[in-house]
């Protein structure tokens, strides 16, 4: 039986390809290398026929403030990569408030909290690091429609149709393949807004400048965010992405427009937000309800959802990767290819708890919205905040 992404099952099988590929990947973005790396480390024997296709061409842009925390940068080492190969900037101390006062970390290490890429270059890196291991990226091939059949699964493009074993949904949040494996989502749509600024923050003497700021003053207007404030690097050029991220996960009648939070704040720091190009994207937080595969077709990263609590999406794609990897291994060393257990691996993974936790997290921090509750939190009780941040929050991939 087909199922069609229209959520029919009639559709035409029509396939002008005639190659049966073993896996065809839909979008070469974190999620989508990340699982290519992990089914070459994991399943190298299994000789899989693979295929990257991607509507773009690296290095292509993303709109995305390019923070990878701890967890991200661990994944990478375990596939035998370094992150600081990538340009970026580290972040050194990070602030967690609420009005520019609460908590600010590290307490103790005074390693980085995190590192910020540009995402042009990260995933041009990544993609080049596939290439090296032997995986094949074409590009400028924009997926259409994806159809689910007993044997095979049918990727349409403007560029003809492929077949493949298994597809693999890595086409971030307004994801083509999520249309076929879960037609009427729950919906949990979230938005980001992001600009980009030369870094004119006059930093006294002895002070340096890659601090990061998440501050929930958005939370009191019926925002489900924070603003941020990063340093990064274009050429590098120190710069500065600001953002305001709303999950919208704790339903309002009235919130703030974004723009106006985000505006609000950059000038507090002395930037005119109508002097720079603002924009905006999707993000989409990860459901618990929601399906995550259909046999044959199995979702990774945005296309299933970052966490609700803070959006990141980066590390957590790249775990996405590992988990659908072994997912994949699985269905061709026993000819299974329903990826009936893809959820319950997804959901006892380190990943899967963390992303449960987070949701849990923003489902109750984020209708606290009295200005005094938030103020009272960040201000006084920073270092709580923090304590639970360090134990439920991070720390979800360990170091071997
Ligand atoms: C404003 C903003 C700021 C953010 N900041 C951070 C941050 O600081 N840290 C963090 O960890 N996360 C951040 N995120 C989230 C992060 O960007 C995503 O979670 C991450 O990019 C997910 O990776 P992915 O591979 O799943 O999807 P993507 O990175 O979106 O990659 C999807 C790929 O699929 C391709 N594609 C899409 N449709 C098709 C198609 N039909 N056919 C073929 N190819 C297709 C795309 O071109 C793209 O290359 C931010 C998001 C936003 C919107």
């Amino acid at each position: 039986m087909a199922i069609c992404s229209d959520g029919s099952t009639s559709c035409k099988m029509n396939p002008t390809m005639n190659k049966l590929y073993d896996l065809i990947i839909i979008g070469s973005g974190p999620a989508g290398l990340s699982t290519a790396l992990h089914l070459d480390h994991l399943a190298h024997n299994l000789d899989l026929t693979s295929l990257i296709l991607e509507k773009s061409r690296h290095p292509r842009p993303k709109l995305c403030a390019g923070g990878i925390l701890v967890e991200g940068e661990r994944i990478l080492a375990k596939l035998g990569f370094d992150l600081c190969e990538v340009p970026h900037v580290d972040v050194t101390n990070a602030y967690f408030n609420y009005e520019g006062r609460g908590l600010k970390t590290p307490f103790l290490s005074k390693k980085p909290i995190f590192r910020v890429v540009r995402r042009d270059e990260f995933d041009a890196w990544l993609a080049n690091k596939a290439r090296d291991k032997g995986i094949e990226i074409r590009e400028e091939i924009k997926v259409q429609k994806v159809e689910s059949f007993d044997d095979y699964a049918l990727v349409k493009t403007d560029k003809g149709d492929f077949r493949a074993k298994v597809v693999v949904g890595a086409d971030g949040s307004n994801s083509i393949v999520r249309r076929v494996v879960e037609p009427n989502p729950h919906p949990h749509v979230g938005r980001g807004l992001e600009v980009i600024t030369p870094d004119i923050a006059e930093i006294p003497p002895g002070k340096n400048k890659q601090k990061a700021s998440f501050d929930f003053l958005a939370v009191p207007q019926g925002i489900s965010g924070y603003v941020w404030n990063f340093p990064t690097q274009i050429k590098g050029n120190a710069m500065r992405c600001w953002g305001v991220y709303d999950s919208n996960i704790v339903k309002v009648e009235k919130r703030a427009p974004l723009r106006q939070v985000l505006a609000k704040e950059m000038a507090a720091h002395g930037y005119d937000l109508n002097e720079y190009k603002l924009e905006g994207y999707p993000i989409r937080w990860y459901e618990f309800a929601n399906q995550v595969s259909i046999p044959r077709v199995i979702l990774v990263g945005d296309a299933l959802g970052v966490d609700a609590l803070l959006g990141e999406g980066i590390g957590p794609a790249l775990g996405y990767g590992a988990v659908a990897a072994t997912a994949i291994q699985h269905a061709f060393e026993t000819n299974d290819f329903s990826f009936a257990s893809y959820h319950g691996r997804l959901k006892r993974s380190p990943l899967g708890g963390a992303l449960k936790r987070r949701t849990f997290l923003a489902k109750s921090f984020y209708r606290l919205k009295s200005a005094r509750l938030q103020r009272f939190i960040w201000q006084r009780f920073g270092w709580l905040a923090g304590l639970l941040g360090v134990i439920f929050v991070i720390g979800w991939e360990k170091k071997k």
